[in-house]
C-alpha cells in the first residue's frame, strides 16, 4: 500500500484555515534550514488513507480476539458516549477546585467501586498500564521496607508461570527474582516457595488465577507464608475478569493490587493505549501512595507522582461507566460467563489439540503442539497464523514459558455461542489440515495483505522516517 508520502501531488492541500491575520515571520535559519517535506493531498485523499490502514487491521470489532491473558472483550459503546461528554473532555486539571468537582466525584465514585471490588481500602488512578501499576506497586512495598529500616529485604518471589512483566519490574525497582517452579498441577510449587521464604523477601507477585487459566487452591496458605517472613503480596490483577465480584484479593491475603481497566473493565485496548493500570492497597500503605491531589494535602512519605494528575481519567471515565451500566449482579455473573464460555471452548478445542494442564479452568486455558510439532512439523506457530485464514485473531502463542508449543486461549464472556462454535470449527479444520497437508500450514495466512513479516526485524530495527529518493 502506497504511503502518505507517496500519495497526493505537490500543491495538493485542503484549505480550512482562515487567511492568516497576523504579521508573517521567517523562523530564524538556524532553527530550520529548509521546510519540511509534508504530504500534500486532498481530504478526499487523506480520507481513503486512513480508512485503507483501518481496514486492514484487526480488533474485537471484526471477529473473534482469543488473545489469552489480554482479555479482548467488546467495548460497549455507551462508554465512548460517556468518556466523550463535553463536560469531561473540555476539563483540565489545572482549573480552580470549584470548577472541577464532578469529575472529582467521579474519580471519588470509581475509586470506592475498585476498592470494593478487591478489597483495597486506597487506589491511585496515575499508572498508566498493567506493568506501571506493578512498578508502582513495588514502590509501595519498597517504601514500607525502608520505613521500617528493614534493608536486607532486596527479593521478590515471582511463580514461573508468572506475565514476563512481573520479574521485568522488579528488576526496574531494583529487586532481585526468586523464581518459583509450579507444580503437576500448575500452581505454586509449595515446598519450593517455603524453601524460598526468608528475611531478605520483600514480597512476592502473583497473579491469581495464573497464566494457566488456573485458580490456586493453596492462595490463603501461599500469602501466609510470605506474610510470616515479613514479606508483602502484590496481586497481579490482569487476570480479575474470571473473579470480579465473587473473590476478593484483599481477602485472598494480598495487601497491593493493580488492575487493568483496558482489560478487566473493557476500555480499549491494542495498539498502544492509553490505557489504566490503577493500583489499590490496605491502609497501612495508603500514605505511600502518589498524592491524589483531591485536597488530601502533602503526604511526606508518598513516593511521589509516576504521572501526571489523574492519570487517563477518560478511561476511568469508560471503566466507571462500565461498572455502573453491570451493577452489582452484572459483576458477577460477567465472571461467570467468562469462565463458562472459556470451559466450553476448552471441551470442544481439545477434540483437537492436547490442552497443557487439563482441569477445570477459568478464564483461559492453554494448549500444547508439542506432539503436533513433533510428529508433523507443524508448531503453535503455524496453526495460529492458519487460524487468521479463518477470520480469527490467533491465540497468545508461546506463553507461559512453561508450557512448550503453547497456545492461549481466552474467549471472554462477550462472545456467543456460535462464536464458540465457530472458533471450535476452524480448530477442526486446522486439526485436518495438519493431517492431510502439514506444509500448507507453514505458509499461512494466504488471505492477508502481508503473510508472515519479519517480526524480530520489525521489533529492533523499524523505519520510523521515510526515506525520500532524492
Ligand atoms: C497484560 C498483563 C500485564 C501487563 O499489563 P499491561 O497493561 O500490558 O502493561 C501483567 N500481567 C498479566 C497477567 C497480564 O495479562
Amino acid at each position: 500500500m502506497k504511503l502518505l508520502f507517496e500519495s497526493g501531488s505537490t500543491g495538493r492541500k485542503m484549505s480550512y484555515l482562515p487567511a492568516c491575520d497576523v504579521p508573517e515571520t521567517e523562523l530564524p535559519k538556524k532553527l530550520r534550514k529548509e521546510p519540511p517535506r509534508l504530504p500534500e493531498m486532498t481530504e478526499v485523499e487523506l480520507s481513503r488513507h486512513y480508512t485503507r490502514l483501518a481496514k486492514q487491521a484487526f480488533g474485537v470489532n471484526n471477529g473473534f480476539y482469543p488473545l489469552g491473558s489480554c482479555t479482548m472483550k467488546y467495548n460497549p459503546r455507551i462508554n465512548e458516549a460517556v468518556a466523550a461528554d463535553p463536560n469531561f473532555l473540555g476539563i483540565h486539571p489545572l482549573q480552580p477546585a470549584s470548577s472541577t468537582k464532578g469529575c472529582r466525584d467521579a474519580l471519588a465514585l470509581a475509586q470506592t467501586l475498585l476498592c470494593e471490588v478487591t478489597g483495597m481500602d486506597a487506589i491511585t488512578f496515575q499508572p498508566a498500564a498493567g506493568a506501571h501499576g506493578e512498578y508502582t506497586g513495588l514502590l509501595l512495598i519498597k517504601k514500607y521496607h525502608e520505613l521500617r529500616g528493614d534493608s536486607k529485604r532486596s527479593k521478590i518471589i515471582v511463580p514461573d508461570s508468572a506475565h514476563g512483566t512481573n520479574p521485568a519490574s522488579a528488576a526496574m525497582v531494583g529487586y532481585g527474582v526468586i523464581n518459583i517452579p509450579s507444580n503437576a498441577q500448575g500452581c505454586v510449587d509449595m515446598e519450593a516457595l517455603k524453601a524460598a521464604c526468608g528475611d531478605e523477601v520483600a514480597g512476592l507477585m502473583l497473579t491469581n488465577p495464573n497464566t494457566l487459566g488456573l485458580f490456586d487452591p493453596n492462595i490463603l496458605e501461599i500469602t501466609k507464608l510470605v506474610h510470616e517472613c515479613g514479606g508483602l503480596c502484590y496481586y497481579d490483577g490482569a487476570n480479575l475478569n474470571p473473579i470480579m465480584g465473587k473473590v476478593r484479593p484483599g481477602d485472598m491475603g494480598f495487601d497491593v493490587v493493580h488492575l487493568n481497566l483496558h482489560k478487566t473493565f473493557s476500555t480499549p485496548h491494542g495498539g498502544g493505549g492509553p490505557g489504566s493500570g490503577p493500583v489499590g492497597c490496605k491502609a497501612f500503605l495508603k500514605e505511600y501512595l502518589p498524592s491524589s491531589l483531591m485536597g488530601e494535602g502533602r503526604k511526606p512519605h508518598s513516593i511521589g507522582q509516576v504521572r501526571s494528575y489523574y492519570g487517563n481519567f477518560g478511561i476511568v471515565m469508560r471503566a466507571l461507566t462500565y461498572i455502573l451500566t453491570l451493577g452489582s449482579d452484572g459483576i458477577p455473573a460477567s465472571a461467570e460467563t467468562a469462565v463458562l464460555n472459556a470451559n466450553y471452548l476448552m471441551q470442544q478445542v481439545k477434540q483437537y489439540f492436547p490442552v497443557a494442564y487439563d482441569h477445570t479452568c477459568m478464564h483461559e486455558f492453554v494448549l500444547t503442539l508439542e506432539k503436533t510439532k513433533h510428529d508433523t512439523g507443524v508448531s503453535a506457530l503455524d496453526v495460529a497464523k492458519g487460524l487468521i485464514d479463518h477470520g480469527m485473531h490467533p491465540p497468545t502463542m508461546y506463553f507461559p514459558l512453561i508450557v512448550h508449543e503453547a497456545l492461549m486461549l481466552e474467549p471472554t464472556e462477550t462472545e456467543s455461542r456460535e462464536s464458540l462454535d465457530e472458533a471450535a470449527a476452524a480448530f477442526r479444520a486446522i486439526s485436518e489440515k495438519v493431517v492431510s497437508d502439514p506444509a500448507s500450514l507453514h505458509n499461512a495466512p494466504l488471505t492477508t495483505p502481508i503473510s508472515r513479516p519479519d517480526e524480530v526485524t520489525a521489533a529492533r530495527s523499524p523505519i520510523l522516517r521515510y526515506q525520500f529518493e532524492n
